[in-house]
């Protein structure tokens, strides 16, 4: 008898060798396109399951036949192509977005300006003064003109910038806490997501969590009967992605900060969102009560830590900026230059801060989502569900929805917009969802109540278009 692993000889000779699968012609096309090592995987890859199918049918011989008769015909070619195909369409594509969720982790969150795109791409495919003084020809800080547009637009006195704003956390506790203890509420404990929590990091980073108060209540009492001879800092962390409500006390960073003087122990605050606003452009009240940058950098707190693509809308960054010293001892960290930024993040982030401060905030694609009116809104839904109804196969209705913010920020609080909801004609609407993700412009909608919902908030110049021939492809 045969283990299951082990098919029949009989069957397995009548897989083809991955010589002869390289030969076919249609493998063969392939080969040039992606390269000789990727087309010998998806091969040995394809080869792999039909001998598992193989192994599986044996006991039965009219599915061991069957099988036979599809391998006959070309079945692990097709197998091949279709692996082929289904690596060409994964890692980074461009996408459209029609969730509504403006910073969208699993989109890439910010869209940058183009005037940005444009200055990364120039820094990507060319030499540029990255850590070189023009005027004497010395080396020079890397980030330091970042680090002064940064400054100007949020009132501190010192910025660093670092890879992201995980990294700046990690950064700023091991600047404060290495050997020594962290100070923090029960109540702001928080995951990021993708496993980045925050006792977590505190191990990493070498310093001791040591929590206070609990999960809904914590006075500036039970910070200072927290502080002994070990304490490196106190931490205040914004509860970006959740709310703790109802009978809830917390202490305000400003409180903090009067303690950490007066026991002479620093104040990390990590704000994460970076709601960095300046006159020169809207104020971003559709978020509530998310705290502004300049707000938390005027209490005081040594350090402030918020993210570059979330609500600046710039490219991934994480900023370490407040007091001159202790950003200072940031910067000396060595852990520094292992987060530090390459050519291509800095020319755009450069570029994002000069266009705050030149009074074109509003021009940056994601600001400007955030604060798109709601007429606006209705209207453009208004002219994809006409385009779409003129489409073979599709219902539509235009209802008012509920956009958000996203990757955490401002978690409570609902943008409202207007959306377009589609049904297919026999098909769900996670079928429906999966076509069009997998099509050409991959497109990615939200599902509600079993209908297919695009918001037209997240629409970028030309994404209309685009997203009307994604569905004319499925129509
Ligand atoms: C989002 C967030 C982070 C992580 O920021 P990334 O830029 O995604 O690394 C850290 N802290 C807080 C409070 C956040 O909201």
């Amino acid at each position: 008898m045969h283990g299951s692993q082990d098919p029949p000889s009989a069957l397995l000779r009548q897989l083809p060798s991955v010589d002869k699968l390289l030969s076919d012609a249609r493998v063969a096309a392939l080969v040039a396109r992606d390269g000789r090592a990727t087309v010998v995987a998806a091969v040995r890859g394809a080869l792999e399951r039909w001998r598992e199918r193989l192994a599986s049918a044996a006991p039965d011989p009219a599915r061991a036949t069957e099988l036979g008769a599809r391998i006959a015909a070309g079945g692990v070619v097709d197998d091949v192509l279709e692996a082929l195909a289904a690596e060409a369409r994964s890692g980074v594509v461009r996408v459209v977005n029609a969730t509504g969720v403006v910073l969208h982790t699993g989109l890439g969150r910010a869209p940058v300006h183009p005037e940005v795109a444009e200055a990364m791409a120039t820094a990507a495919r060319s030499y540029v003064t990255a850590e070189v003084d023009r005027e004497s020809g010395e080396r020079n800080q890397r980030d330091a003109r970042l680090g002064e547009l940064v400054a100007r637009a949020t009132g501190a006195e010192a910025a660093i910038c670092v890879n992201n704003c995980a990294g700046a956390t990690l950064l700023a506790l091991n600047t404060f806490g290495l050997g020594r203890e962290i100070v923090v509420s029960r109540g702001e404990l928080v995951e990021i997501g993708g496993s980045f929590r925050m006792p977590d990091v505190m191990v990493r980073a070498g310093t001791e969590l040591v929590e206070v108060g609990t999960t809904n209540r914590t006075r500036i009492g039970d910070y200072e009967a927290a502080i002994g001879p070990r304490t490196g800092a106190l931490m205040k962390v914004h509860t970006s992605n959740y709310r703790v409500q109802g009978f809830t006390e917390s202490t305000t960073a400003g409180d903090l900060v009067e303690l950490g003087r007066r026991r002479d122990v620093g104040v990390i605050y990590d704000l994460g969102s970076g709601r960095v606003e300046l006159d020169s452009a809207r104020a971003l009240d559709v978020l509530g009560d998310e705290v502004r940058v300049r707000d938390a950098v005027a209490t005081g707190a040594d350090l402030v830590l918020f993210s570059g693509d979330k609500l600046v809308g710039g490219p991934q960054a994480g900023f370490v900026i407040g007091r001159a010293d202790a950003v200072a001892l940031a910067r000396k960290n060595p852990l520094y230059r292992a987060l530090r930024l390459d050519k291509v993040m800095l020319a755009g982030l450069e570029r994002t801060f000069e266009l705050l401060l030149a009074g074109r905030g509003d021009e940056l694609p994601t600001r400007a989502m955030l604060c798109s009116g709601e007429r606006e809104l209705r209207d453009r839904a208004e002219g994809l569900a006409a385009e779409l109804a003129a489409l073979d196969g599709f219902t539509v209705a235009v209802e008012p929805d509920t956009s958000q913010p996203g990757s955490g920020t401002a978690p409570l609080v609902g943008l409202p917009t207007w959306v377009v909801r589609v049904a297919a004609r026999g098909r769900s609407a996670g079928d429906l969802a999966r076509a069009l993700r997998l099509g050409e412009p991959p497109v990615f909608a939200r599902i509600q109540d079993e209908r297919l919902v695009l918001d037209p908030r997240t629409l970028l110049d030309g994404d209309p278009e685009r997203l009307i021939a994604a569905f004319r492809a499925l129509a």
